[in-house]
């Protein structure tokens, strides 16, 4: 406490700084919005994109921004109403009420199984707030566009199956955490980092090999022309291939992607869709594959992952700062210090930071798209590789009128007319393989993944 006995105020600065970001990302989005409505296509979009293919990706991109406005307001509102009313504090208490139901004995000192009924109540206000939007999103937008794929058995599974692993992973972590910051002392922040680095890598081991196989089958690449392409590719490059493999993402939507993995031994994942959709182009598909190796061979991946570490690394010293800060706990409603309720805080007060270094993550993988797609072209795939964004883009309704602010601030891959534009390619009036209703994933389903976010 300060000197007069008055509390820094923390928690209105957070909630401060929460509604200045979101007004300013109001301001982007209006932006883009204000782009879905043109009805006449860019003059380097024509020939690349049907007239009607143009005029639906319009209406459906407009669509999932009103959405995402609707979305955005009603977490914003809950996140402020939950600051003010000090909700928080309220669940702590409620944690070792509900304890006390299960094992009267249970007092204040029980901090871990108070810890852990804490998320669990989190994690169900959370999904539960959460499946509205979800079930709008998938079953009524998804739909209305010819994208879902997903069954509501389907959609309760995945709910199910989200809410096993994320417990058994989850609750072994936060246990383990809770550990490391009661006995981490003066050198807090080192181990704490070390938590993560060992954390960070046994997901990247058990991700692909453990739970993605638990939302999606694996099946191995029949033999074949396609087969035969990939493995001279490989070769070429000296690519360490093991495996190839098809994942069933048609199962809950028809976005097309292939991604690598594999820490020693590689393996290539191609979904289903991507093939569907290439059908009779097995070149296209080489052509993705070598975008794809282009960010292995670069080390893209590797240095990614510096960068993510070293990040942790100040995370973790600014944390050791903060942990012991009372005034933080006071400034939310607490009378104690519970660890993760100090971490959660520190979340907090650490957003404007985060939001920073988003856009640097997100600068610097544009940059990295663009050399895998120079890789490609110098391997001779440039219009192959041209052919299969234009197809992806066309199949999935991507944006095919973005606004450049809107576009340099969320996302980490260049524009498709970009890409194109570097590439030095113009696929004109080409021989498209349209899948009709073409499905795309949902934003929010439990397999969006680290997967996803290495997509092309
Ligand atoms: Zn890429």
């Amino acid at each position: 406490m300060g000197a007069d006995g008055a509390v820094f105020p923390y928690l209105q600065c957070v909630a401060a700084f929460r509604v200045a970001l979101e007004a300013f990302e109001l301001v982007l989005t209006l932006r883009q919005r204000r782009n879905f409505f043109s009805k006449k296509m860019r003059p380097e979009m024509e020939g690349l994109v049907p007239e009607e293919k143009f005029q639906k990706a319009q209406a459906y991109g407009k669509e999932k921004i009103d959405y995402g406005i609707v979305e955005t307001a009603f977490n914003v509102t809950l996140n402020l109403v939950f600051y003010f009313t000090y909700f928080m504090p309220y669940v702590w208490d409620l944690s070792l009420k509900i304890m006390q139901v299960a094992k009267p004995e249970f007092d204040s000192s029980n901090e871990i199984v108070r810890t852990i009924v804490f998320c669990g109540v989190n994690y169900v206000v959370g999904v539960v707030t959460g499946i509205p939007f979800s079930l709008y999103f998938n079953f009524v937008i998804q739909e209305k566009y010819g994208f879902n794929r997903l069954t509501g058995l389907q959609f309760v599974k995945d709910l199910l199956l989200g809410g096993v692993v994320s417990a058994v992973i989850g609750l072994p972590a936060i246990v383990g955490l809770w550990y490391v910051i009661e006995w981490g002392g003066e050198f807090l922040w080192l181990y704490f980092w070390l938590f993560f680095v060992a954390l960070t890598f046994f997901l990247q081991l058990i991700y692909p090999t453990v739970i993605a196989p638990l939302f999606n089958k694996f099946t191995p690449l029949e033999d074949g022309k396609l087969k035969d392409g990939i493995n001279s590719l490989a070769d070429g490059m000296k690519f360490p291939l093991k495996k190839i493999y098809v994942i069933d993402g048609s199962k809950r939507s028809n976005h097309s992607n292939a991604y690598l993995f594999g820490l020693f031994d590689k393996r290539i994942v191609l979904y289903d869709t991507l093939l569907e959709q290439n059908e009779g182009h097995d070149e296209r598909i080489l052509g993705v594959l070598c975008h794809e190796l282009g960010h292995w061979a670069l080390s893209h991946l590797r240095k990614t992952m510096a960068v993510a570490l070293s990040h942790m690394l100040f995370i973790s010293w600014l944390y050791g700062k903060t942990s012991q800060n009372v005034e933080m706990f006071q400034s939310f409603g607490f009378k104690d210090t519970p660890h993760i309720i100090g971490l959660l805080l520190f979340s907090e007060i650490n957003a404007p930071l985060e939001s920073i270094l988003g856009l640097a993550m997100n600068w610097m993988s544009r940059r990295y798209e663009y050399q895998a797609d120079k890789f490609a072209s110098g391997m001779n795939y440039t219009n192959e590789l041209a052919e299969a964004l234009v197809t992806l883009h066309i199949e999935n309704l991507s944006n095919m009128n973005p606004d450049p602010f809107y576009s340099a601030y969320h996302n980490s891959h260049p524009t498709m007319i970009e890409r194109l534009e570097a590439l030095g390619a113009k696929p004109r009036n080409m021989d498209l393989k349209t899948v009709t209703g073409a499905k795309e994933t949902s934003t929010e389903s439990a397999e969006k993944s680290q997967a996803e976010k290495k997509e092309n």
